[in-house]
């Protein structure tokens, strides 16, 4: 018996890192996987695993949400997970950011996982249930980073929020987690730079960056049905980083 038997789950951003981490665990359980992200490339290495499907979805589009949720639809019949997870970041200072690098960053992380409600979520509701899980950012909760990054993850957690209020009389949960540092490519160019790494892992109570599959594992138990009354749950993964 799997945790997610018999469940047809979507991840964006599936085809890398954390995506990717899921769609692996997620058909362990059990789950029929629809790993949709915008890398073509990856999503091929991604559908190689058995029960994963990839798709190519660009989270910031209304028009490609309808006709992937459709698509989707026809398939496989319903959709009972929706894990919001597709993202980009920037490390750019305040006084560099534009107004178009804004608009771009609000428009995959923000909006991005607001389409993803909309458009499931729709499904869902004739369906009497689901569950859908986000992924945010410890930025979204202590004071880092005055960025259009952070910015972007604080509308998703007031998103998530709203969404939980909404739904929860529809039977769909609306959860959120906010990974601290986690070792996956978005990341991978922070080992460069051996005094900010080195200062983030003495800021870490448990002493080291985290794993994708240590995420992995906290959505799952969000998205399986053992979380059934939890909704508008937020879940902080980072070693205790926010803590402190
Ligand atoms: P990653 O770069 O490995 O994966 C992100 C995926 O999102 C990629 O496959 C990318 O192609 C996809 N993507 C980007 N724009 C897209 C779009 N418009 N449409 C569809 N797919 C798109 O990064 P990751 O670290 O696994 O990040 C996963 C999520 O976790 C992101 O939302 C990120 O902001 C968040 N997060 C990451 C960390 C970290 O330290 N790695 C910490 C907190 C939160």
């Amino acid at each position: 018996m799997g945790r997610l038997d018999n469940k047809i789950a979507i991840i964006t951003g599936g085809a890398s890192g954390m995506g990717a981490s899921m769609a692996e665990l997620f058909t362990k359980e059990g789950a029929i996987v629809i790993a949709a992200d915008i890398n073509e490339e990856n999503l091929a290495k991604i559908s190689e695993l058995e029960n994963v499907e990839g798709m190519k979805l660009d989270v910031s589009s209304d028009e490609n949400w309808a006709t992937f949720t459709k698509a989707v639809i026809e398939k496989y019949g319903r959709i009972d997970i929706l894990i919001n997870n597709a993202g980009i970041s920037s490390q750019k200072s305040p006084q560099d950011i534009t107004d178009q690098d804004w608009a771009i960053m609000h428009k995959i992380n923000s909006f991005g996982p607001f389409l993803g409600i909309k458009h499931v979520s729709k499904y869902m509701k004739e369906a009497g249930k689901g569950s859908i899980v986000n992924t945010s950012s410890y930025t979204a909760i202590i004071g880092s980073g005055l960025n259009s990054y952070t910015a972007s993850k604080g509308s998703l957690r007031a998103i998530a929020r709203a969404a939980a209020a909404e739904l929860g009389k529809s039977n769909i949960r609306v959860n959120t987690v906010f990974p601290g540092v986690i070792e996956t490519p978005m990341t991978a160019n922070i080992g460069q730079f051996k005094e900010a790494m080195d200062m983030l892992v003495r800021a870490t109570p448990m002493g080291r960056l985290g794993q994708p599959e240590e995420v992995a594992n906290a959505i799952l138990f969000l998205a399986s049905d053992e979380a059934s009354y939890i909704t508008g749950g937020e879940l902080v993964i980072d070693g205790g980083y926010s803590a402190q």
